[in-house]
C-alpha cells in the first residue's frame, strides 16, 4: 500500500469514529439541556458505560450445606488451585475470597489498636495436611491434625495465627465481628472463619 492508500484508509478510520461519535452523542443530547458537551465527551461516557456493562457483575459468595464455600467445593478439600482463592493482604497465605478479605481488615483493624497479628498457616493443600498428620498425629489419636481431606484449612476456611496473649485477647474480644471463631479447644491458634449467615 503506498501513502496514498494510507492517507485513504485514515480517513476512512477517522470518518467511522466520527460516525460513532455521532451516534453515541445522539441519545445524550435528547435528555441533556443545552450543556454544549462534546460528542468526544458523550462518546468517552458511552465507552465507560458499555465497559462497565461487560464487566463481570460481582461475585457473590455462598456456603453449600456442609458449610463448604459453593464455588470450591468441585475442586476437593486440599485440592484447590491457587487462583481461585485469595490473599491475605501481602502475607503470602490464601484464603476462601471472603476469608481472606475478612482477615486481612481484622489484621488492619487489630494493628490500629496496637495489637500485631501473625499469619502461620492458612490454606494448606491435601499432600500438605498429609505430611502434617504423620508430624502432629490425628485428632482422633490424641494429635494435633485433621485427617487428610476434612481440614478446614483445605477449603483455605481456617488460618492458624502467631499471637501473643494481648493479640489472643484481642482476638477473643473482636474476631467474631470478622466471623472468625476459635473452634478448637486445644488449639488457640486455629481460627475457622464461620460467617454468619
Ligand atoms: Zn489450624
Amino acid at each position: 500500500m503506498g501513502i496514498e492508500g494510507v492517507n485513504a484508509r485514515i480517513s476512512d478510520i477517522r470518518s467511522r469514529i466520527i460516525a460513532l461519535q455521532t451516534q453515541a452523542a445522539t441519545p445524550a443530547s435528547t435528555t441533556t439541556t443545552g450543556t454544549g458537551s462534546t460528542s468526544g465527551t458523550a462518546f468517552a461516557g458511552y465507552l465507560n458505560d458499555a465497559v462497565a456493562t461487560q464487566s463481570a457483575p460481582a461475585k457473590t459468595y455462598t456456603l453449600n450445606s456442609q458449610g463448604i464455600p459453593t464455588d470450591l467445593a468441585a475442586y476437593g478439600n486440599g485440592k484447590i488451585p491457587s487462583n481461585a482463592l485469595q490473599q491475605v493482604g501481602a502475607t503470602g497465605h490464601k484464603l476462601w475470597a471472603p476469608a481472606a478479605e475478612q482477615l486481612t481488615k481484622l489484621i488492619a483493624d487489630a494493628k490500629k489498636d496496637g495489637v500485631t497479628i501473625g499469619v502461620t498457616d492458612s490454606y494448606r493443600s491435601y499432600d500438605e495436611q498429609v505430611s502434617l498428620a504423620k508430624r502432629k498425629g490425628l485428632y482422633s489419636q490424641g494429635g494435633l491434625a485433621a485427617q487428610p481431606g476434612t481440614s478446614e484449612h483445605g477449603w483455605g476456611m481456617a488460618t492458624d495465627l502467631d499471637l501473643n496473649a494481648k493479640a489472643q485477647s484481642w482476638m477473643r474480644a473482636n474476631a467474631a465481628r470478622y466471623g472468625f471463631e476459635e473452634n478448637v479447644p486445644r488449639e488457640p491458634w486455629h481460627w475457622a472463619f464461620q460467617p454468619k449467615t
